[in-house]
């Protein structure tokens, strides 16, 4: 008999061979180790996984097959007791887009040869283009554009012949504004459902810890195929508009602004990337949002994987900068800081209680953050992994090692990106409601980005020169540094 396993992040019916026998998946809350500890996920992670995984099977069973979810311990040990027991001869099983989790089914394979059971690895199919591709056609990654820019060609998207549809490769002077006036909008939201009751019921004790933190435990994410296509049909009628024009704008008032929430959609592969760049391209809205979009999916989800999956296996070693400090206790528990940031705290939250927040808030406010105060790059890896839903290994490890914290030197990113409360001032508004002044660069009442920030240039001078920032370099010489890296100093050994 053949028995098919489906990984916790292959819940569509692309990855199934509808050649066996039954279809299993299996539900594992352990922390697994991985190459940055053990994990122990954010319980809206456990809960969307459970559920996506339960109604998954339930679709399966109730369409074609026999389908079973399995809750374990122990994939080792449950695949053997399971294969002797049933008669299964082949374990069929789809490479996993995540190299850690392939390697341990690697491991389950040679194992499992020993009782004469075998592992069939059939080639990952949830990229436009394989790995083998990319490496046949590069020796390593281009650059994020030129690689963009091949994808539009390749694949005709948003493309007329060989030249781009408008005659425009890119829109950002439409897109990345900031809107003083914004009102939220509606978002898409789904009925509680049968599997997710389910998953609620299997984390009860934890879903009551979060419900008294945050109050009752909303939805606002999908569960299911059926869902997810709901949920892009509301992005492409409705959110899409402002998508590029608000792209990077920061609200305290809006947990979404205008973005999609496909990731944890596409993520769990309940959604496919093409089904959704086609949505996209023939959505009734203007084509800076469309380009922006697509930019993401067709870009950078492509070039983040393949990235990784080039330097996986040095890109933990890294530690451009040897920053070496914990994350402090109040960044799982933003409740209980003294850190009274307005920005930072408000992600914080906001990660707290949807396991989300939006790109440039990963990147600006949480990575600006953790790098102007020196944490280790790994341990803010850790920290994502765990604290958001759409977190994977494979798109984690690239935004946060190599183009949040500059760990690999300068080989995903040209330069780091760090900010003062200029850049935060002019794309949020946090500012207004801190009890810091954005203004001021050192002092009791300055913002502490504004000291951190120019004490980060002060400290790395010399390489900011060689990546062609000379211009911030020159600001450091108006300013007072003895007092701003003494602040600084005081600033981070208080935090813990
Ligand atoms: C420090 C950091 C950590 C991140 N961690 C994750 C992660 O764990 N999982 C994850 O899916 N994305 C991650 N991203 C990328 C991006 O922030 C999220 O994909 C996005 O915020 C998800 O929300 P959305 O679906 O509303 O995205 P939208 O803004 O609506 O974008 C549409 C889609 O584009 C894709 N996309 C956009 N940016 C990226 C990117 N940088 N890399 C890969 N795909 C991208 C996603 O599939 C996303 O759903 C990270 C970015 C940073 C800077
Ligand atoms: S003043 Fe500084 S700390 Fe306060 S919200 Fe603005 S950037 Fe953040």
């Amino acid at each position: 008999m053949i028995v098919q396993w489906i990984l916790y992040n292959q819940c569509g019916t692309s990855c199934i061979d509808k050649n066996v026998d039954k279809v299993l998946y299996l539900n594992n809350d352990s922390s697994p180790v991985s190459p940055i500890g053990a994990l122990h996920f954010h319980l809206l992670s456990r809960l969307y996984s459970y559920a996506i995984g339960y109604n998954f099977i339930i679709e399966l069973a109730n369409s074609w097959t026999d389908a079973q979810f399995h809750q374990v311990t122990n994939y080792k040990e449950f695949w053997i007791r399971y294969c002797l027991e049933h008669n299964i001869s082949t374990i069929k099983v789809m490479e996993s887009s995540e190299p850690f989790l392939q390697q341990f089914i690697i491991d389950i394979q040679q194992e499992l040869a020993k009782k004469s059971i075998v592992v069939d690895i059939v080639p990952n199919n949830q990229f436009l283009i394989s790995h083998d591709l990319f490496c046949k056609k590069y020796n390593k990654p281009p650059i994020m554009e030129y690689f963009y820019r091949r994808m539009r060609k390749k694949t005709g998207i948003l493309m007329e012949g060989e030249i781009p549809c408008w005659g425009k490769r890119n829109y950002d002077k439409e897109n990345r504004k900031f809107d003083s006036s914004f009102v939220d909008h509606e978002h898409c939201t789904f009925l509680p459902s049968e599997w997710r009751k389910k998953a609620c019921n299997h984390y009860q004790a934890e879903v009551r810890e979060y419900e008294n933190r945050h109050g009752t435990l909303q939805q606002n994410y999908p569960t299911s195929r059926h869902e997810s296509l709901s949920l892009l049909q509301y992005f492409v009628e409705h959110t899409i508009d402002r998508f590029g024009e608000l792209e990077d704008a920061m609200y305290d008032t809006s947990d979404f602004v205008h973005h999609s929430l496909l990731s944890v959609s596409l993520n769990f592969w309940l959604l496919e990337p093409r089904e959704v760049i086609d949505a996209i391209e023939n959505a009734p809205t203007a084509i800076n949002n469309k380009e922006w979009c697509i930019r993401q999916i067709l870009g950078r989800r492509e070039y983040m994987y393949h990235w990784y999956m080039f330097y996986k296996e040095t890109i933990y070693e890294q530690n451009f900068f040897a920053h070496t400090k914990k994350i402090p206790d109040w960044f799982w528990w933003p409740q209980k800081t003294w850190v009274e940031m307005n920005c930072l705290n408000t992600v914080l939250k906001r990660v707290s209680r949807w396991g989300y927040s939006h790109h440039i808030e990963r990147l600006m406010i949480v990575g600006n953050f953790s790098l102007l105060v020196w944490f280790h790059p790994q341990e803010v890896t850790k920290w994502f992994r765990e604290q958001y839903v759409d977190a994977f290994e494979r798109v984690v490890t690239p935004n946060v090692m190599g183009m949040s914290q500059f760990a690999d030197g300068g080989n995903l990113a040209t330069k780091p990106y760090v900010a003062s409360a200029n850049y935060v001032n002019k794309m949020s508004n946090y500012c207004a409601w801190c009890k810091y002044d954005p203004k001021q660069k050192y002092g009791p009442d300055a913002c502490p980005l504004n000291y951190l920030y120019r004490n980060f240039i002060n400290k790395h001078q010399e390489m900011l020169k060689k990546w062609r920032q000379r211009f911030i370099v020159n600001q450091l010489e108006k300013i007072d540094r003895e007092a701003i890296t003494k602040q600084s100093e005081d600033f981070i050994a208080k935090i813990w």
